[in-house]
């Protein structure tokens, strides 16, 4: 199919974004990468009046550290994050995370922020944001605000974002460098859109987990931490035992969804499979990185 007559404005500055977006009554979208805005319009799921592209922009295509956070801007796109030194650095369980994102055409136009605006259940970016406490930052004709991950996802594909808002950035927590991570998702063909993935950090102190962090994508309306799962691992010994308990938590915790490509069931099962990976590697990276 093809989209509804939408206008087309290129923006010259973050400022004239907002600006054409509060002339749209609410019925005005950002254009970034288009790969799912796209296709969205092509389904006429989405019919905007205007569509306003940050493309020409300068300086949102950045990823610097502020403070102690990692700023990602609204034009990397994902080939960016995926090679980024200060991302593999500061925060290396992104960097495992962007290598089972999408194809080459994909990833080259597609930006992070706009993984997260788009708010894809499945989605690894919108995933790492709320395992790194994102912080999104958004302008419009109002002023500027800074909205909390916790605050931004609403359900599959829908925000706390207004519909006149531009994001012109987002924060990510930076990982101490004694932080270990692990990574697993499960796709039927390596690019596409995930079944299931989780996302597991601690550290490790005096022969125990710290700070343990797990986070799902795929098995709800939208990306989660399981803080039951995490209790269970934080300060107690890494057992097999302590595991299987922490994976069954993790496995009660999720509602993930039965649809054409795998049941509920599943997608449950496989949740506590990724899981036991995830935290065996994240164990595993935690003790190379203990300080003597
Ligand atoms: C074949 C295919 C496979 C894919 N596989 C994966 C995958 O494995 N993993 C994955 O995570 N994603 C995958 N994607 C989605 C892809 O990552 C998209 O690029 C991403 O979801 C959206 O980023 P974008 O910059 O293209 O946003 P756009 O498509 O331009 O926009 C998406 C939404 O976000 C809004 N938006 C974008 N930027 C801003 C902004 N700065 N401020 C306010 N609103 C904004 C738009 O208005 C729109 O509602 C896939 C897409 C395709 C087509």
């Amino acid at each position: 199919m093809k989209p509804a007559v939408f206008d087309y404005v290129r923006a010259e500055s973050v400022a004239h974004a907002a600006e054409v977006l509060a002339g749209a009554g609410g019925d005005g979208k950002v254009i970034a990468g288009g790969q799912s805005l796209m296709p969205m319009m092509n389904f006429r799921l989405v019919k905007p009046s205007v569509l306003v592209d940050i493309n020409a922009i300068a300086g949102l295509d950045r990823v610097e550290l502020v403070g102690s956070r990692i700023r990602v801007g609204a034009l990397v796109r994902h080939f960016m994050t995926a090679r980024d030194p200060l991302i593999a650095q500061r925060a290396p369980v992104v960097t495992a995370a962007m290598k089972h994102v999408a194809h080459l055409t994909v990833r080259n136009r597609g930006t992070f922020c706009g993984s997260v605006c788009h708010a894809d259940p499945a989605a690894e970016m919108p995933m790492m944001t709320v395992m790194l406490d994102g912080e999104i930052h958004a302008v419009s004709t109002r002023g500027k605000r800074m909205i909390p991950i916790n605050e931004f996802f609403a359900g599959s594909l829908v925000t706390s974002l207004e519909p006149d808002e531009v994001v012109t950035a987002i924060d990510l927590a930076t990982m101490p460098p004694n932080m270990g991570f692990g990574f697993h998702e499960f796709a039927r063909r390596h690019g596409d859109y995930a079944l299931a993935a989780v996302a597991v950090l601690m550290r490790r102190e005096n022969g125990r987990p710290r700070d343990v962090r797990i986070a799902v994508m795929g098995l709800g309306e939208m990306p989660s931490r399981i803080p039951t799962a995490e209790t269970v691992i934080e300060g107690n010994e890494l057992s097999d035992l302590t595991i299987a308990r922490a994976v069954e938590s993790l496995r009660a915790a999720v509602s993930p969804n039965t649809d054409l490509h795998a049941s509920a069931d599943y997608r449950r099962h496989l949740a506590g499979a990724l899981a036991k990976r995830a935290i065996g590697d994240a164990w595993l990276r935690a003790r190379e990185a203990e300080p003597a």
